[in-house]
């Protein structure tokens, strides 16, 4: 029968949908990575499906009616046409249900699962199949539909594309709940509603079946994929041209819930500072893009690079071999130094160091993997390859690999300690003030240096909390009468980077010290240089505060950064401490140049001097002659316990 009141309205709705959708997918450039690369041929699908309903509504709406007058006289093309159309638009719906189940798959990193062995294969795959030959032969057999008088007629094996539907909704089902841990809530809720919707829909048109929905009803459905489930920005970095941070850690997550076996090779660009100093920032990216691109052209089937910020890349591939792993890398490796020849890196060698990680055997955790890509750069020595396996010998291994649990049991328990390193006066030779440093000794892995856990507590921001916890106790010394006996003027206190960019460390300061009945001019904090060239303002403002609040500030670590003379002139700052390295190459002239120099602008503009890592008789007495008025140092004494450090003060100081 003719339908002539067939409503037409909501198909050409679903081709406009899909094809902004697909038009905005382009633009953007969101058609890398797997999920949206399986996103997108979802996409193209349903548009061609729409494309193929609304081509067969037009005809049964509008053509269809006007020729059925003619009954036996339409002409074999028409026939032809339209049953063509209509074998289009049948094949294309069967693939749907099967369609959205690989996106689940694919959301949820479980694609692999989809062919696992021959019987899941074949469960999966031969109903889809099946249907697909049945749809394709229906010219032979009739049986799914049939064009009798100009009119489409749906023969009772249509069906089979309903059961087809309900069979992969099934599979659909099961397999979200199946994999429910590795879907966000968003995702998980996003996926399964999409059932109950197209349920919804099928039992409308069923009722009422001039309303030509499903295919409306599908584009929105693909649009609530992409909003809630896909995030197709959020897979891809376009600026290098990999899979982004975001795609890397689900990756970790969902390989070890769904025991994938893994090889994971690390390559990280060593000397991205070195370039960017070189070349600039801009530069700096051509050179990070086309690393990535020589690393994409090595990529085989199923491999996928990963871009994991900072000159960060990770391969990983399902299954793949441990040895062409590591020919990768040394490709990797190789190719940096090639690539000093590319446009963009005509500034300097581009250095790189691999490491090769096979999951489960090297890493059996999430954590593992994580820590391993944040460590990379201090375990990997200079610019190498090497393995997991290598790494794990070194004797720092276990350490660098549980840096962040042992602060977070450090902190827990509050076993920081502090140590007093004594400070000679030069114009009395006596020892009027100390700076107080961490120290931390951990129950399992012994003494952790700090220049080793303070900047990882600065990445994870627990220094924060240490920084409490060791401002609370130096405060309790100060104001403790041990302190009182003395005679040390003050204490120096380091704050971190993060600490001095704060607003509230200046009110926990000046709180602790009123707590404990500290005097703020026993107090002096140690800002260091590096820290004193971010957030400019904030920092400014705190120092104020401070020095306003009788707390005096100083400059630590002076000579390493790239803060300038002026900068350090509009600091109150009361002394500036020297960098170690001034000392280190004291024998060269040109070193000893500057520091005289640097010596003698500190102490015109009214600040005091002092000198660190002082180790010989020869600088002090060089460093006298300078002019500077504090040496701190070996030479003097090491960092010590307060017990230590009271006994020194009382043997010297006497
Ligand atoms: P810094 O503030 O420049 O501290 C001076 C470092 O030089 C200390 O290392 C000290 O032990 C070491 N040193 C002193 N005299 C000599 C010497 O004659 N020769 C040599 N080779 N080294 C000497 P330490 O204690 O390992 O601390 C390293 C860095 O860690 C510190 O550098 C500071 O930046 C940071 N740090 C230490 N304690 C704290 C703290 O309580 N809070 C914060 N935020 N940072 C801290
Ligand atoms: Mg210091
Ligand atoms: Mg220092």
């Amino acid at each position: 029968m003719p339908h002539t009141s067939t409503i037409i309205y909501f198909d050409i709705a679903a081709v406009v949908i899909m094809l902004i959708s697909l038009a905005s997918l382009l633009l953007r450039g969101l058609t890398k990575g797997a999920a949206n690369r399986v996103y997108l041929s979802a996409m193209v699908l349903v548009t061609l499906t729409a494309c193929a309903a609304l081509a067969g509504e037009i005809y049964d709406a509008i053509i269809g009616p006007s020729l059925v007058q003619y009954g036996p006289y339409v002409s074999e093309g028409t026939r032809i046409a339209r049953t063509g159309v209509a074998m289009f638009y049948y094949a294309l719906r069967s693939l749907t249900a099967p369609a959205y189940l690989v996106l689940i798959a694919t959301i949820s990193e479980t694609s692999h699962k989809l062919n696992s062995n021959n019987l899941v294969r074949a469960v999966l795959w031969l109903p889809m199949i099946a249907i697909l030959l049945l749809i394709l032969t229906n010219p032979l057999h009739h049986l799914v539909f049939e064009f009798v008088d100009g009119v489409l007629v749906r023969k009772p094996l249509l069906m089979i594309l309903y059961v087809g539907a309900v069979y992969y909704s099934i599979i659909g089902i099961a397999w979200l709940i199946r994999w429910r841990a590795l879907l966000s809530t968003n995702e998980f809720v996003t996926l399964m509603m999409l059932y109950p919707i197209m349920l919804a829909e099928t039992v409308i048109q069923y009722f009422v079946p001039e309303l030509r929905l499903d295919m409306f009803v599908t584009s929105v459905v693909m649009l609530l994929v992409s909003a809630f489930a896909i995030h197709p920005e959020t897979r891809h970095d376009n600026t290098v041209d990999a899979e982004s941070l975001h795609s890397y850690h689900e990756m970790c997550s969902h390989a070890f819930a769904t025991d994938k076996p893994l090889c994971l090779v690390y390559i990280e660009i060593v000397n991205m500072e070195r370039l960017r100093e070189l070349a600039g920032q801009m530069e700096l990216q051509g050179i990070v893009r086309q690393v990535s691109k020589n690393l994409a052209a090595r990529l085989e089937r199923d491999d996928v690079l990963y871009y994991l910020r900072n000159g960060v890349f990770c391969i990983s591939a399902h299954n793949l071999d441990p040895a062409r792993a590591e020919e990768i890398a040394w490709a990797a490796h190789n190719e940096g130094r090639a690539a000093s020849n590319a446009p963009h890196a005509r500034f300097s060698i581009i250095r790189m160091r691999s490491c090769v990680v096979r999951v489960p055997e090297d890493a059996p955790d999430v954590e593992t993997l994580r820590n391993l890509g944040r460590r990379l750069s201090h375990l990997v020595p200079g610019s190498t390859v090497t393995t997991f396996t290598e790494l794990a010998k070194r004797d720092d291994f276990k350490l660098q690999m549980n840096l962040a649990n042992i602060l977070t049991r450090a902190i827990e328990n509050r076993s920081f300690e502090v140590y007093y390193q004594p400070i000679c006066h030069l114009a009395d030779g006596r020892f009027h003030t100390a700076e107080a440093l961490v120290r931390l000794n951990d129950p399992e892995l012994g003494w952790v240096s700090p220049s080793l856990f303070i900047p990882e507590a600065e990445n994870n921001g627990t220094i924060i909390a240490i920084g409490s916890i060791l401002l609370e106790k130096i405060c309790a010394f100060l104001g403790s009468v041990d302190f009182e006996g003395t005679g040390l003027e003050y204490v120096e206190v380091n704050l971190s980077v993060e600490q001095c960019v704060r607003p509230e460390t200046v009110d926990e300061v000046l709180g602790l010290l009123e707590k404990n009945g500290v005097d703020p001019s026993h107090v002096n904090l140690e800002i260091t240089e590096t820290a004193a060239t971010y957030s400019q303002k904030v920092i400014e403002e705190n120092v104020r505060k401070l020095v306003g609040a009788g707390v005096a500030v100083s400059l630590d670590d002076y000579g390493t950064g790239y803060s300038n003379i002026a900068r350090m002139l509009s600091m109150p700052f009361s002394l500036v401490k020297l960098d170690q390295s001034f000392v280190q190459h004291l024998d060269d002239p040109a070193t000893r140049k500057v520091l005289a120099d640097t010596i003698a602008t500190t102490k015109a503009i009214g600040k005091a001097t002092l000198m660190e890592g002082v180790e010989t008789r020869e600088q002090v007495e060089a460093l006298q002659e300078m002019g500077v008025d504090y040496i701190q140092g070996y030479y003097y004494a090491k960092p010590m316990p307060e017990a230590d450090f009271l006994a020194f003060l009382k043997e010297h100081n006497a």
